[in-house]
């Protein structure tokens, strides 16, 4: 993790015109879904069998949120109990480290990353496509909430998450809805959203998001 200092200053990183990472380099493809969509289950298989990198917006928040000396950690932890979106230079800034980061441990400058969890909001979408790299694709893994609901209850028995309680989820639901969907409905409409069903078991999903997947990124405009 970078010192707090390098997250505090995102004014003059964020305000840049030049992404840091250009796309013929950098494929990224956002990984969205209601809460308990399945996006970290499906993510890790990815990562087996297509080698991408899963970075998960939620997870950098809670780690930079547990790390010692943090000036944002009762920040996150307040966003996150409540089912907000956390003020967007925190999460990108921390994003594009993480990015930086496992490049530099493979010692190369392509790579393919699942950004899991992000963009969650407009804003969001927009700055990092701007300040960071541009998206290839989205996956949206389309759920319904009654199921959603079920399975964060049940990982809520052993997830320790403050989130996964009755009353964060229903939080958490509306922020998707009014908050989310809209970032889903963009891509749609520039045609980067590969939509899988979300209730079948773990392995069906899998098998139908690899594949479409698989298909897409050889032939981003269809067969
Ligand atoms: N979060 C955020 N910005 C992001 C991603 C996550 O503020 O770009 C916060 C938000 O409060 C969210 C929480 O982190 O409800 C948990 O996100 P995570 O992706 O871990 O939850 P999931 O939806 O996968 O269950
Ligand atoms: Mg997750």
């Amino acid at each position: 993790m970078p010192p707090a200092t390098e997250i505090a200053a995102p004014a003059a990183q964020l305000s840049q015109t030049t992404p840091v990472f250009s796309p013929s380099d950098v494929t990224v493809v956002f990984v969205l879904g209601g809460p308990g969509a399945g996006k970290g289950t499906q993510c890790a298989r990815l990562v087996a069998e297509q080698g991408f990198t899963h970075l998960s917006a939620g997870d950098l928040l809670r780690e930079e949120q547990n790390r010692p000396g943090s000036q944002f950690g009762q920040l996150i932890k307040d966003y996150i109990k409540d089912g907000l979106i956390v003020p967007m230079e925190v999460t990108i800034k921390l994003l594009e480290n993480a990015m930086t980061e496992a490049l530099r441990q493979k010692g190369t400058t392509k790579g393919r990353f699942l950004i899991d969890g992000f963009p969650r909001k407009m804003d969001q979408a927009h700055k990092f496509e701007e300040a960071v790299c541009p998206a290839k694709l989205v996956l949206f893994f389309d759920c319904p909430e009654k199921v959603m609901e079920e399975r964060l209850l049940e990982r809520g028995k052993t997830s320790g998450r403050t989130d996964d309680n009755a009353e964060s989820i229903r939080k958490r639901f509306r922020t998707f809805v009014e908050t989310s969907m809209p970032v889903v409905n963009f891509y749609e409409g520039e045609g980067k959203v590969i939509k899988v069903d979300a209730t079948p078991t773990p392995e069906d999903v899998f098998k139908t998001t690899n594949k479409l997947l698989t298909e897409k990124l050889a032939f981003p405009r269809g067969p």
